[in-house]
């Protein structure tokens, strides 16, 4: 029987052969726009009602789970992460020494200001749109799961339903809503406004000032301020970030890895049959630059 890791050798290779006449490189060194917008998350604010999922589910009409009642507040026995079911998750964290409140942290797609998922697409499917998402095209993407690798965010995530054409997944900004105005469902459903959908440059002013205001609920870090080049999605926490589980990223944006082993394959001309065992090398450079990159910041 074939497995998924057999299927997806096969499909690198395949795709690979079919598509290498007509690669578009990402393009990592644009500009974002000065208006591109952005999500605040208070995580001080958060509640961990779920609330955010299960409103984004149902807006995708994603999994089984139908109503807030089915998810309920309820501690969650293990990290989760985005997946096919779930664009984004609420994990709970216990106070380090257990006696104050639990912090909870909604994850998604921090839609970054320079994508290493984008540069990491040696078909140009996905994409970093002026108005702040990162999104991609499900007809360009062949499946080969680059973008997933290079993340730093571990987000993407792939749907087999159709099984020669996975699909990936993960929060989509809401575009169909903000598009026409409107502000993404997560932020809508939010009962104690913890989430905050505006221009992202003064989503930071905002944070900023919250932290000038009150030096002793939040810790003076914007995370995703300068995280890897920026964010779409900001957060403020009084925990340190690092035990909440966010990586320790450097300003510069990540795609320069990732972009320069995509151009090697093709200045060099690497046979197809070497791009699976590249997957392998690009995830250990990732794991060694993040692991690099938190005992600098020790
Ligand atoms: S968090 Fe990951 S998937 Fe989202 S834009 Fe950044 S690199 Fe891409
Ligand atoms: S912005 Fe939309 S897709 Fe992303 S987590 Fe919120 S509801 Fe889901
Ligand atoms: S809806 Fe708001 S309060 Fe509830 S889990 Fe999501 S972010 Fe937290």
């Amino acid at each position: 029987m074939e497995t998924r890791r057999d299927f997806l050798r096969t499909a690198v290779v395949a795709a690979a052969t079919a598509t290498l006449g007509e690669v578009a490189l990402g393009a990592a060194s644009k500009i974002p726009s000065p208006d591109r917008r952005g999500i605040l998350c208070d995580l001080t604010a958060c509640i961990g009602c779920r609330s955010c999922e299960a409103a984004c589910r149902k807006e995708h009409g994603l999994s089984s789970v139908s109503s807030l009642s089915e998810l309920g507040r309820s501690n969650v026995p293990e990290r989760r992460r985005p997946s096919p079911d779930a664009l984004t998750v609420v994990n709970e964290y216990k106070h380090p020494n257990g006696a104050g409140s639990p912090t909870f942290v909604k994850v998604q797609c921090m839609h970054c200001d320079y994508p290493a998922c984008e540069s990491a697409c040696i078909v140009g499917a996905i994409s970093k749109k002026e108005s702040g998402p990162v999104l991609w095209d499900t007809d360009k993407c062949i499946g080969c799961r680059y973008c997933m690798v290079a993340c730093p965010f571990q987000i993407p995530s792939f749907q087999y339903d159709t099984a020669l054409k996975p699909d990936i997944v993960k929060c989509d900004f809401c575009v169909h809503r903000t598009e026409k105005g409107g502000v993404p469902a997560c932020v809508e459903i939010c009962p104690v406004e913890a989430l905050t959908y505006g221009r992202r440059s003064a989503l930071i002013e905002i944070a900023r000032k919250r932290i000038e205001n009150y030096p002793d609920r939040y810790r003076d870090h914007v995370y995703g301020e300068f995280e890897a080049g920026g964010t779409s999605y900001l957060y403020l926490a009084k925990t340190d970030f690092k035990e909440l589980e966010f990586p320790s990223l450097k300003r510069e944006p990540m795609p320069g890895t990732s972009e320069s082993i995509q151009h090697g394959i093709f200045a060099y001309f690497v046979p197809p049959i070497s791009l699976y065992s590249l997957l392998g090398g690009l995830m250990w450079i990732n794991k060694n630059r993040q692991k690099a990159e938190e005992e600098t910041t020790e």
